[in-house]
């Protein structure tokens, strides 16, 4: 393992705050894949999961089995890290300007476009070549100013240039469910089948410019705008909910570490005989068709159902009790579906989402991931 320490800027005199960047393999050899832990810096699963993930790596580099190049970086977020309010740890949104850690990467497929259009050729592989040089213009034009668009910044730097990229987070209280760009589905097959994920959520846009579309959607959107050349998707981008807050515990973790390396096997990233593929749990979904359940008045909630339960179109997933009156609001679920994710709290304000369930029936429109 090469391990490498990125400085940010510093944001205040008298402090200063790193990415540590830790390669397996060969610098620049293919496939590449990186990785990245706690983007949401509250999302400790992700952390834990690298740690294991980077023990497997360095044992698997003794071995001679890295055949590509494997970037790790376990603490994706150093300023969310730090971030604390009253002895709670506030790691998604940004408390400079209240942004969501996973929001606002740019969309570079104009850009890349711009640069590209002249440099086609029917050779797919050079096309790749020249989008990914395309794509490192494109992100070195831009200006990072703050502390935290720096931050953004080096991880897409990082990212931009892999064949896969995996985002590792997690959700309140869930089970294990992916998202990834449609035309990735496949790809990512072995990744869902190994983790045993319950639900996989696709979209060609989720809305929010999140991290993991900032590297996959040029890619799609470029072959669709040159239907006549061959562009070769150049790097598939999953983010892996690896279930809930709490879910921090060693064998667990050390199962889901085992199943990206698995899932790097069959990429080819790691040489060696790829492990057996377990029967899938659930077949992907739209992101569209995943349906928020929000609470229609504040008090406390009492859920009848829990992550990972099947519920049928018209259950009553939670009730919502007001303490003063007593009177009670059942919020149901217009879709059948996996239970997938719901709030860790058990009081709500009115208009909260408290529950998520991956159904099948919906057709939302504009922004489709939470907040
Ligand atoms: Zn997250």
């Amino acid at each position: 393992m090469h391990s490498a320490i990125i400085d940010l800027p510093s944001a205040t005199p008298g402090t200063r705050r790193t990415l540590t960047v830790q390669r397996f393999g060969t610098a620049g050899a293919r496939p590449c894949a990186y990785i990245q832990a706690s983007l949401h810096a509250d999302e400790i699963p992700a952390m834990l999961v690298a740690d294991k993930l980077r023990r497997i790596l360095t044992a698997l580099e003794a071995e001679g089995r890295i055949a590509g190049e494997v970037i790790l970086v376990p603490v994706a977020n150093p300023v969310g890290l730090g971030q604390s309010l009253m002895d709670h740890h506030l790691g998604r949104f940004d408390q400079d300007d209240g942004k969501n850690f996973n929001r606002d990467y740019p969309h570079l497929t104009e850009a890349v476009a711009e640069r590209v259009a002249d440099r086609l050729t029917d050779d797919g592989e050079a096309n790749k070549a020249a989008i990914r040089a395309a794509l490192a213009e494109a992100l070195a034009e831009r200006t990072p100013r703050t502390e935290t668009e720096h931050m953004k910044h080096r991880l897409l730097e990082l990212a931009l240039q892999a064949d896969w990229v995996l985002d590792l987070h997690c959700d309140l209280e869930a089970v294990m469910h992916l998202y990834t760009l449609t035309p990735s589905a496949e790809a990512f097959a072995p990744l869902q089948r190994l983790l045993g994920a319950r639900a996989v959520f696709l979209a060609e846009e989720s809305g929010g410019d999140p991290f993991d579309e900032a590297v996959s959607r040029p890619w799609n959107e470029l072959a669709k705008r040159w239907p006549d050349r061959p562009i070769p998707f150049g790097c598939h981008s999953v983010t892996v909910e690896l279930r809930g807050q709490a879910d921090v515990e060693h064998a667990q973790g050390e199962a889901d570490a085992q199943a990206i390396a698995g899932f790097l096997t069959h990429a080819g990233v790691l040489s060696g005989e790829p492990p057996a593929l377990p029967e899938p749990l659930c077949a992907p979904t739209p992101l569209e068709s995943s349906e928020p359940l929000t609470a229609p008045v504040g008090g406390v909630v009492v859920f009848h159902h829990k992550a990972g339960d099947r519920v049928e179109a018209g259950a009553v997933v939670a009730d919502i009790l007001d303490p003063l009156t007593g009177d009670v609001t059942p919020v149901r679920s217009e879709s059948a579906g996996v239970l997938y994710a719901h709030s860790a709290t058990r009081f709500t304000l009115a208009g909260k989402r408290i529950a998520k369930v991956a159904g099948t029936t919906l057709r939302r429109t504009g922004p489709l991931l939470s907040a």
